[in-house]
């Protein structure tokens, strides 16, 4: 069995070294040889791609987002890695906290960097602060409120879809009649509408939440940064962005804000959220 694997990963590597040209043969053949000198007694011998070097082609990004990285960011990835309960961490998670802060323009002490995508913090915003049966109106002109929709239906929200054709806007008076009508927990906005290219706008909506006791929830992941939005200023209650699209950072991270309305909204549920 053992020499057989050996024979195989000795051929794979002959294999490898033969598909592989110019430079790139050069930079493999350190693995390669490892490869062929191995005494491992794994059964299953490591795949051809994990034997060459990752390349990784450069790529002009014009869309929302992935956008490219500049190389100052590229740079900080690169530095070390250190304990979560070393002093230096909790500096660097502060001083992240207040880099947020001044991007979303907002003095919320619930601010902090998810590890997730956009997704996860739209389930984090609708998951801790509305309960099953609460009313949820969801403003839908593209795919984004489609789907947080969805997400607060799964866990069993009163949803009521306000639908516009893909990039169409809705008027504050729109938005006041669904409150009055609905009485929600919370009403949903995207502000950059990615699916349809619409930036749509926010002045007063947070006035008319406010006036009806409903949070305002506002998705930016492919605006802020882009588009001017002030938190605080504009009354936003819940506000989450993602990190790979005008922030040009690489993604995996969703700055997510809450106010005091929201937290107080989260640490008065009657029920636990459905998600951990
Ligand atoms: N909201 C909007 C407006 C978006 O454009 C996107 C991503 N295209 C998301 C949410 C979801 O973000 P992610 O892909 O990071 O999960």
């Amino acid at each position: 069995m053992q020499r057989s694997f050996f024979r195989r990963s000795a051929l794979l590597a002959q294999q490898t070294a033969a598909a592989l040209e110019g430079p790139l043969a050069a930079r493999s053949a350190p693995l390669l040889q490892r490869m062929d000198r191995s005494m491992s007694s794994v059964p299953i011998p490591p795949p051809a791609c994990m034997l060459r070097p990752l390349e990784v082609p450069m790529r002009y990004l014009f869309g929302p987002g992935p956008s490219n990285v500049p190389p100052r960011i590229l740079a900080a990835g690169s530095r070390p890695i250190i304990g979560h309960m070393h002093p230096e961490m909790y500096e660097i998670m502060n001083d992240i906290k207040r880099g947020i802060q001044y991007a979303f323009q907002t003095e919320n002490n619930m601010t902090i960097a998810m590890s997730g995508s956009g997704h996860a913090a739209m389930e984090c915003a609708v998951f801790n602060t509305v309960e099953s049966g609460e009313s949820v109106p969801v403003a839908i002109n593209g795919i984004w409120g489609e789907r947080v929709a969805e997400i607060a239906e799964r866990m069993g929200a009163n949803v009521h879809r306000m639908v516009k054709t893909p990039g169409g806007y809705f008027t504050n008076n729109e938005i006041t009649q669904a409150i009055e009508k609905h009485k929600p927990v919370l009403f949903f906005l995207t502000h950059g509408e990615s699916s349809a290219g619409l930036c749509h706008p926010i002045d007063g909506i947070g006035d008319i939440c406010r006036k009806h006791n409903c949070l305002f929830l506002v998705d930016t992941v492919a605006s802020l940064g882009a588009a001017p939005i002030f938190m605080d200023k504009q009354n936003i209650d819940i506000q989450y962005t993602g990190s790979q699209k005008a922030l040009n950072a690489p993604p995996g991270t969703a700055p997510i804000s809450f106010n005091d309305r929201a937290c107080h909204k989260m640490f008065n549920r009657k029920t636990k959220p459905v998600s951990y």
